[in-house]
């Protein structure tokens, strides 16, 4: 069967593809990717299965039900900036797998920074941004980070080196 679609369309699709396949590789060589599974007890084969793809949505990414969404805009990126956001959807993937029994509704409340989950993925991926974009540009990032949800003082200075240290 014939379908006929627009180019257009099919360029989208194809560039999807094209930074799918290589994020697939990327992951299965990454040295912080590996190290996550390691640390949270999961196989290196998680790396291989996790599902990975392209959408329209209102984040930069999300993961639901260990499914790692990107926005189509992250395409645009350069590689390491998807690989950062490719790390840190990752390890809600795994906590995802593991803690799904353990919901807890009053953690919802709390502010995001605060949450362990965030502060682990987090951690991951300033570790990451570190190791590929060097340790000046990943603390850049921890500071708009902590622009962005307004922290100041000593909140701030705690959380900052919270984020920034490699022992998880
Ligand atoms: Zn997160």
């Amino acid at each position: 069967m014939i379908r006929i679609t627009s180019s257009k369309k099919n360029n989208e699709l194809l560039d999807e593809i094209t930074t799918l396949s290589k994020i697939r590789n990327a992951l299965l060589n990454d040295k912080i990717a590996r190290k996550i599974c390691k640390e949270k007890g999961m196989g290196e084969w998680f790396l291989a299965g996790v599902p990975i793809k392209f959408d329209k949505i209102k984040q930069s990414a999300k993961t639901v039900d260990s499914h790692i969404i990107l926005n189509k805009s992250l395409l645009k990126k350069s590689f390491d900036i998807i690989m950062r956001y490719v790390i840190h959807e990752l390890t809600h993937s795994i906590q995802h797998v593991q803690n799904f029994r353990k919901k807890d509704t009053k953690k919802d409340k709390e502010d995001y920074l605060d949450k362990d989950t965030e502060v682990e993925a987090f951690k991951y991926q300033v570790e990451f941004d570190a190791e590929n974009r060097g340790q000046e540009k990943a603390e850049k990032y921890v500071e708009d980070l902590l622009d962005y949800h307004k922290l100041k003082g000593k909140d701030r200075a705690d959380k900052k080196d919270e984020l920034l240290d490699e022992s998880h």
